[in-house]
């Protein structure tokens, strides 16, 4: 008996769909980075591309090379992390475009530039001090006429520290930096990116040519308009009746300060039910919330089920679902929606829907 996680690809199509619709005119990207936020690229990037996406964003150039790999000839492929003299032949044969962050990754890229210019975009770092190149870097890299022969950059983008909080003054100075910074007249043809998930909902301003969302497609904040797009459900194996003053679980973390019942559950922190869950998170059984007591094991956690004298052996109490979404589950264990998808072990049977 396992866990179950159900993932609704209608549902991460229909929230493409409305971010789409928000951002219009620029482009509606996705970003599958990470095995699509943990849910499975090869099951979540066809489903976007049929709702109508053009453009796909991962990290790695192996993903990048996988996802080309899915979806075949057509929509356009980016790669964050940039790339190597090693991998730049490979991502050329497959029409993947690096997102070249550094003037030693656009020398890199060079090397595998042939016959025709090879398509690439330059990330440029206007503020968050992460990826990209400096303001500095970039007017050395534009003033050698020389710098970009053999390439063919067609995008501009930058990231957003901050745009999870509209009120945030980060938000317009990283605007104001990339506005500057892509006046450049040698990039004047290059189309300009500058907003994910929460780029996207801070106006117009910051949508540019393109928007590149991953949360949102996913369900998780701040796109609070986003439909839920996981359930996950896990079985209960044993229950037993504990007595005030008795202790569940590794270091007897949790004692009964009166009479209990308690329901164990095949899933734990190798599923990415993570450790910090154990006396802080819930999970839901018809409607009614069911503590995590104790500390949660690597294939277990343990639930105080003394209001639902209902739930027996083989029944699924809900971990993610109607009751609790993402980002709920995130916060009862003091991290972010984000970690908690990308965290989804390998172990659930899985469902498509
Ligand atoms: C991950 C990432 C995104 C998507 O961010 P969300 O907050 O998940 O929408 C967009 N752009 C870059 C550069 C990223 O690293």
């Amino acid at each position: 008996m396992r866990a179950t996680l159900t993932i609704h690809t209608a549902a991460i199509a229909e929230n493409w769909r409305r971010l789409a619709a928000l951002a219009e005119p620029a482009e509606c990207a996705a970003v599958v980075k990470a095995d699509a936020y943990g849910l499975g690229a090869a099951l979540v990037a066809p489903a976007l591309r049929a709702a109508g996406a053009r453009t796909f964003f991962t990290a790695l150039a192996e993903e990048a090379l996988a996802l080309r790999d899915i979806l075949g000839d057509g929509p356009a492929i980016y790669c964050f992390n940039g790339a190597t003299a090693e991998d730049a032949r490979d991502l050329a044969a497959a029409d993947v475009r690096p997102v070249l962050n550094s003037p030693a990754q656009v020398a890199a890229f060079r090397v595998a530039a042939r016959d025709a210019p090879l398509t690439c975009a330059l990330q440029l770092d206007s503020g968050m001090n992460r990826l990209g190149m400096e303001a500095d870097e970039l007017s050395a890299l534009l003033d050698d006429p020389a710098a970009l022969d053999g390439l063919a950059p067609d995008l501009a983008l930058s990231h957003l520290a901050c745009a999870d909080d509209p009120a945030d003054l980060m938000n317009r100075a990283q605007l104001a930096s990339f506005e500057a910074m892509t006046a450049h007249p040698r990039l004047a043809r290059l189309r300009r990116s500058l907003a994910a998930t929460g780029g996207a909902l801070l106006g117009p301003a910051w949508r540019f040519d393109m928007v590149r969302p991953g949360v949102g497609l996913y369900g998780g904040l701040p796109f609070r308009e986003a439909e839920r797009v996981v359930d996950l459900e896990a079985p209960v194996i044993q229950l037993r009746d504990v007595a005030k003053g008795e202790a569940v679980g590794y270091g007897g973390a949790w004692v009964a300060d009166a009479p209990a019942r308690v329901a164990t559950i095949a899933a734990g922190y190798a599923d990415g039910l993570i450790r910090a869950m154990g006396g802080r998170a819930r999970a839901f059984h018809k409607g009614r919330a069911l503590p995590v007591i104790g500390r949660v094991s690597m294939d277990l956690l343990t639930i105080d089920a003394t209001v639902a004298p209902d739930l027996g052996p083989g029944d699924m109490v809900s971990l993610l679902g109607p009751d609790q979404g993402v980002d709920a589950l995130a916060a009862a264990a003091g991290t972010i929606g984000y970690e908690i998808l990308t965290a989804l072990g390998a172990r659930y049977a899985r469902r498509c829907v």
